[in-house]
């Protein structure tokens, strides 16, 4: 099939319902600025909220959140904070919902953004993370005291799979290389699969270059020469720290957007999936992360009209250098580039007609 899968269906008289999962930190905040927008722009999508309380022990509610999914096909969500202090086999709220939903493809798209300083300029990288395997199997014991065996697991199934995710998508979308990022030199045996997966499936996509690189190369490359990259793929951990790298190129983790597909469900949320503890409930979190991580939402299902209303109307707000919120130099707050971005929409009239 095609790496992006058919949406649910619209029900009653054309209107989706997606499940909302604020968790924790500036994640409540940013979903009601999405949730206000959206009445105010009249998308036709209603939200089944979830909360998870990551205070918890009990799995309920991250059960409960997971069938809500399951339920709707579609969701958004905020980061649901992790106790460091559970047992090792305790897997994260988030993680668990991403391995129970079996979405196994992480896609961030980095690209530059009018009117945000950066170093680098005309950023445009898409990275495709492994998101249910390696590093993150919660398989962690102190064999004898003093010393801790942590299980890393690399199947081939899941590396074809993704390795097949990546060059799909980098077809459908015309671009031209696919990097590999690994650490197959020292992990022989589970990179080294990683990377020979996907130089099985590279043979498959002749129109396509292949080529690949090692993760500490990759992180230097990317900070000194980023142009060089076009589409990456890699293992759970590397996708978690090159996303991260990415993200601050084109101005940090208040900017870019983050998906999460299975072959059943789909999942938007930020890219780097920060909590911002620090600076929650005081209207300083920048939305443009969460906002066109909802806009990815509706792409998904199908409302490309309004998807575009959306977008355009942030991306003419990056341009208001007063409207800026202080991750990216500014004095603006959250509300005020909501407030702005709503009176875009405003101007050019929101849509009305079927899409
Ligand atoms: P983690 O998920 O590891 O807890 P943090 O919440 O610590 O990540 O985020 C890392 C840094 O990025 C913090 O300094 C945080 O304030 C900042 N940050 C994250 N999201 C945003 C945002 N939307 N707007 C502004 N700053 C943000
Ligand atoms: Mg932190």
């Amino acid at each position: 099939g095609k790496p992006t899968y058919s949406p649910p269906p619209a029900k009653y008289g054309g209107r989706h319902t997606v499940a909302l999962i604020p968790g924790d930190g500036i994640g409540p905040e940013l979903l009601n600025h999405v949730r206000e927008l959206f009445r105010f722009s009249c998308v036709p999508v209603d939200f089944e909220v979830v909360h998870v309380n990551s205070s918890s022990t009990s799995e309920e509610d991250i059960s409960n959140a997971i069938m809500a999914i399951r339920r709707n096909g579609v969701a958004l969500k905020g980061n649901i904070e992790t106790n460091h202090t559970m047992p090792p086999n305790h897997k994260s709220r988030n993680n668990l919902l991403r391995t129970s939903l079996d979405l196994y493809a992480n896609v961030m798209h980095c690209q530059s953004l009018p009117g945000v300083q950066t170093r680098h300029k005309n950023i445009d990288i898409i990275i495709i993370r492994e998101n249910t395997e390696g590093e993150y199997s919660s398989l962690e014991h102190e064999s004898v005291s003093g010393v801790v065996e942590s299980l890393k697991i690399i199947t081939r199934n899941n590396s074809l799979r993704i390795a097949d995710y990546a060059f799909k998508l980098a077809r459908e979308k015309g671009r031209r290389r696919v990097t590999a990022v690994h650490k197959a030199n020292i992990m022989k045996l589970g990179d080294g699969l990683f990377l020979q997966c996907c130089k099985e499936v590279a043979s498959g996509y002749p129109d396509i270059e292949f080529d690949s690189m090692i993760v500490d190369n990759t992180t230097m490359q990317l900070v000194s020469k980023p142009h060089q990259f076009d589409v990456m793929v890699m293992p759970n951990l590397y996708g978690n720290v090159v996303s991260n790298v990415c993200a601050g190129l084109v101005g940090g983790p208040g900017l870019v957007p983050g998906a999460n597909y299975g072959r059943d469900y789909a999942v938007f949320e930020t890219a780097t999936r920060n909590t911002g503890k620090s600076i929650a409930n005081r209207n300083v979190a920048n939305p443009t992360a969460m906002l066109l991580a909802s806009c990815l939402m509706l792409d998904h299902l199908k409302l490309h009209e309004y998807a575009n209303m959306v977008r355009s109307a942030i991306l003419t707000t990056m341009n208001e250098t007063r409207l800026h919120t202080m991750d990216i130099g500014g004095q603006g707050t959250t509300s005020e580039v909501v407030q702005s971005i709503m009176r875009i929409i405003q101007s050019s009239g929101p849509l009305t007609t079927e899409v």
